[in-house]
């Protein structure tokens, strides 16, 4: 399965797959032998996840983002703080970390464009460095853009649905 990894990452034998890789790259998690948090010495609750140390990291960022909105960053705040694992939670990203954007399809409500996310998603901490260690297979990570009219479309029922979505959703907002 890591093998499997590598190859879409790179498209070794067979077309560059980010999404593929991603699959491929959480079944080996859900495979692996749980081991033990470095930090805390408490046994992983998934793959290289221990939330008891995660949920303390992501609070001290708390103050280093706003969505300046203070449903949106509770909704944010909240699935951080609850994550089981690394697939589990929402990040509130600055715009200019994505590259690429490109029109590909209309949702029922609004556009719909796809980008790379630069340094990618969040999937596990790193202790030497101190820092996250993010899914960006080099290149970057492809995501879907979701335009929305106005911040007044927000509501629970958009959000959850959001979070429910596999893939990654981010959201534009338009004074
Ligand atoms: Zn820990």
């Amino acid at each position: 399965m890591i093998n499997l990894v590598t190859c879409y990452e790179n498209g070794e034998g067979t077309e560059k797959n980010v999404e593929k890789a991603f699959y491929w790259y959480q079944k080996v998690g859900e495979n692996e032998v749980k081991l033990v948090c470095n930090e805390c010495k408490q046994l992983y609750i998934d793959y290289q996840w221990c939330q008891q140390c995660n949920t303390k990291r992501f609070q001290q960022d708390f103050s280093k983002w706003t969505s300046k909105n203070e449903f949106v960053d509770k909704f944010i705040q909240e699935a951080q703080l609850n994550a089981k694992n690394s697939y589990e939670f929402l990040e509130w990203i600055p715009y200019n970390i994505l590259s690429g954007i490109n029109y590909y399809d209309k949702g029922g409500f609004s556009e719909i464009h796809k980008a790379i996310w630069l340094d990618g998603p969040i999937y596990s901490w790193n202790f030497n460095k101190q820092q996250w260690n993010r899914c960006n297979f080099q290149t970057g990570y492809e995501v879907i853009l979701k335009t929305l009219n106005s911040s007044s479309d927000i509501d629970s029922k958009f959000l959850d649905e959001v979070y429910y979505l596999y893939l990654v959703v981010i959201l534009f907002f338009y004074a």
